[in-house]
């Protein structure tokens, strides 16, 4: 079955604060993770004695208006935010999940995906006799640590690195620890905040911000921090690579503008990816107009450069969810006009420069082309500050099939014609580095080259661990 619709990963938050309840902050939390994920949302706290666990299906508002937050009592805890990469997004698969193993009672949140879950049923969990409650690869995560061999969880979190292949920024609590991890690739965020006598793990640094949390820093690729009432401790896996293979598309769309990413504010990656576009695909405009939200610094980076002046001409109503997530096309197509709205007098008959940060299945681009044209624009220069994308993602960002791709079946001009523009242009996998200031081996840059750190499966499908269960 192919992948039905580009989405998005999942959000994480934990904390340990000695001096109060940790309900609020994990809620808050979640709250700025909810860009992350949309499908469902849960909290685990505890007091040192039990785990309490709630979670529910739709958005962290929603889910947390059935509960009484007097119900998630403790000072630890931690929360989830999801959007499905593997399995259904059923009531079931939310998380935090909790598992019992040897190594007691473990509550789990996962953000990215991991390629060999289902071999690890099999080579590492078949002999126990596991009563698998979802459908996800985040289920067999939580197993492989509740039962991973080691005498304590920096131990076996090292033991479980060996083993697990994929993407995997862990937060998990036991009755007396927090504990974080980053695979040894480091593919998906995670960062140490601190407040007061307080330890923050979150997926964004902006997380933490709105908790009143300090930045302290990235968690390293293949790190384990172990948090608890006598303090910090981590570890890095000995074995892990020197480079880290952090998703670049971070940097381009998913975090907020306002995180760190590799030791750079996304925001001005964003700025400098549409200063390099200006340079690399300059055009005589008379206005700049960005796709809101998430295009919007790359647009005031072109204007910049370009020197043609940044004027908002689409509006989005805040209030209608991301075009991702609507399950089918018919719908999604509506969905981008349910989202943006176009200020005509401010458009009418200008030659506008029209900047959005990627271009998926095209849908998105060609509708908002076609509104800003019947609106009166007299031209639409289509500039997208990142490479054309050609391959899907198998860590973590729900993307499309390569069939879907637009730029896997089409060459540039082709696409330019699809999308009803009157020129387009990518920005160059170079500049795109230079714009987040990396050399070339520090990112996964998988869905712009086709070439993925690590092995997979060019088949592998997100129902996959379903299909097993059916046979099972
Ligand atoms: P598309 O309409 O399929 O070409 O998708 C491109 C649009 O969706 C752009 O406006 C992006 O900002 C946004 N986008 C790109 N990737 C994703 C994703 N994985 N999830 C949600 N939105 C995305």
């Amino acid at each position: 079955m192919a992948i039905e619709s580009p989405r998005e990963e999942c959000g994480v938050f934990g904390i340990f604060n000695p001096d109060e309840q940790v309900a609020e902050s994990i809620y808050l939390g979640l709250f700025a993770l909810q860009h992350r994920g949309q499908e469902s949302a849960g909290i685990s706290t505890t007091e040192h004695t039990e785990i309490f666990k709630k979670t529910g299906l739709g958005l962290i508002a929603n889910v947390f208006e059935q509960f009484e937050m007097s119900e998630l009592q403790g000072d630890l805890g931690i929360g989830h935010t999801r959007y499905s990469t593997t399995g259904l997004d059923s009531i079931e698969n939310a998380q935090p999940l909790l598992v019992n193993g040897i190594n007691g009672q473990i509550s789990l949140g996962h953000n990215g995906n991991v390629i060999n879950a289902k071999e690890l049923k099999k080579s590492h969990l078949g002999h126990l006799d596991i009563n698998y409650k979802t459908t996800t690869d985040s289920e067999v995560i939580a197993h492989m640590y509740a039962n991973a061999v080691g005498k304590n969880w920096l131990e076996r979190s090292n033991y479980c690195m060996r083993i697990i292949k994929g993407a995997f920024s862990l937060v998990f609590m036991t009755k007396d620890e927090l504990i974080g991890v980053r695979d040894p690739l480091g593919i998906r965020p995670l960062c140490l905040g601190k407040m007061d006598n307080a330890w923050i793990l979150a997926s964004e640094s902006s997380a933490l911000a709105h908790v009143g949390a300090e930045f302290v820093r990235e968690i390293e690729n293949g790190e384990t921090i172990v948090i608890n009432k006598d303090g910090i401790k981590s570890s890095i896996f000995s074995s892990k690579p020197k480079n880290h293979k952090m998703c670049i598309f971070e940097q381009i769309y998913f975090s907020r503008p306002d995180s760190l990413i590799n030791g750079q504010l996304a925001y001005e990656s964003r700025v400098r990816m549409g200063e390099s576009l200006a340079k690399e695909h300059p055009v005589d405009a008379d206005i700049v107009v960005g796709v809101p939200d998430s295009a919007i610094p790359a647009a005031i980076g072109y204007a910049k450069q370009s020197g043609i002046s940044y004027t908002e001409g689409l509006i989005r109503n805040r209030y209608v969810g991301r075009t991702f997530i609507s399950p089918n096309q018919k719908i999604r197509e509506l969905g981008v006009k349910a989202k943006f709205n176009v200020l005509k007098e401010v458009i009418r008959d200008k030659k506008i420069v029209l900047i959005d940060d990627s271009i998926v299945r095209g849908t998105t681009t060609s509708r908002v082309v076609e509104l800003l044209k019947d609106s009166g624009a007299a031209e639409v220069h289509m500039r997208v500050s990142s490479p054309p994308i050609i391959s899907p993602c198998f860590f973590g960002v729900d993307m499309a099939s390569s069939s879907e791709l637009i730029a896997n079946n089409y060459k540039i001009e082709s696409i330019r014609k699809i999308i009803g523009a009157d020129s387009l242009g990518f920005l160059s996998m170079k500049n795109l580095l230079d714009s987040v200031k990396s050399n070339d081996n520090e990112y996964c840059r998988a869905c712009f080259t086709g070439e993925y750190p690590i092995p997979v499966q060019l088949d592998f499908d997100k129902f996959h661990l379903e299909k097993t269960k059916e046979k099972n």
